[in-house]
């Protein structure tokens, strides 16, 4: 048996596309969510202007989640503190643990259940902002970071995966962890597979691939630390 977990980070737009593609093939996930920059309504993406002074994902526009819509469409799927306005472990420690409650609460009051997760903003982890969280009970925070042994080695508050889902090696990190029973663990953001179909067919074949795998059992990420 291989445990199979995923995760994807920001609220963004894309993740709607991506949700229905993870219904299709039964596949769990938990996105990570900044409720403090998400707008009311859901955007519109776009592509940016050639010399317009926007962030864009290689030229693109995601744009989030609206906070009118973030119930329904995480609602089957687990969902974690990536903090209110995305404030990473390096910012004065009162207000990274501020971020990271105030993030953590409004999911709770929204969806009507413990949300006990995080994941480091830009992977910017430190140890004393670590200990706040799991001072506040929080059960892990994913790092940027990556390991062949999810869940083993890693302390719960600097949680590795696998691999990014575009890493090159994710089919081989997949049968690593397959072939010592152990957890293959992806992450990613929505907004790297644009809108061009040949990214999302990509991804497409892999969640495949994991659900034709009699072996393949997708868990939560909060599971792994369970
Ligand atoms: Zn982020």
């Amino acid at each position: 048996m291989v445990k199979v977990a995923c995760c994807w980070d920001d609220g963004v737009v894309n993740d709607i596309r991506l949700i229905a593609l993870l219904r299709k093939y039964k596949a769990k996930a938990t996105f990570n969510l900044n409720p403090g920059s998400m707008p009311e309504h859901t955007a519109v993406p776009r592509w940016r202007k050639l010399d317009e002074p926007v962030w864009s994902y290689n030229g693109f526009i995601n744009g989030k989640v609206g906070l009118s819509e973030m119930k329904e469409i995480y609602e089957d799927f687990q969902v974690a503190s990536h903090g209110w306005l995305h404030k990473g472990g390096s910012a004065p420690v009162d207000e990274f643990f501020k971020d990271a409650m105030d993030a953590r609460k409004y999911l709770e009051d929204v969806f009507q259940r413990e949300c006990r997760g995080y994941a480091w903003p830009c992977g910017d982890y430190t140890p004393q902002a670590a200990k706040r969280l799991q001072d506040a009970g929080f059960l892990y925070a994913r790092t940027t970071q990556y390991t062949d042994d999810v869940g083993v080695t890693d302390a719960p508050m600097h949680l590795n995966a696998s691999c990014h889902h575009m890493d090159r090696l994710f089919c081989d990190k997949f049968r690593a962890a397959k072939a010592k029973n152990g957890i293959f663990y992806f992450w990613g953001h929505s907004y790297e597979m644009l809108d061009c179909d040949g990214l999302w067919n990509q991804l497409e074949q892999k969640l495949a691939m994991l659900a034709e795998d009699p072996e393949v059992q997708w868990i939560d990420v909060i599971d792994i630390v369970k």
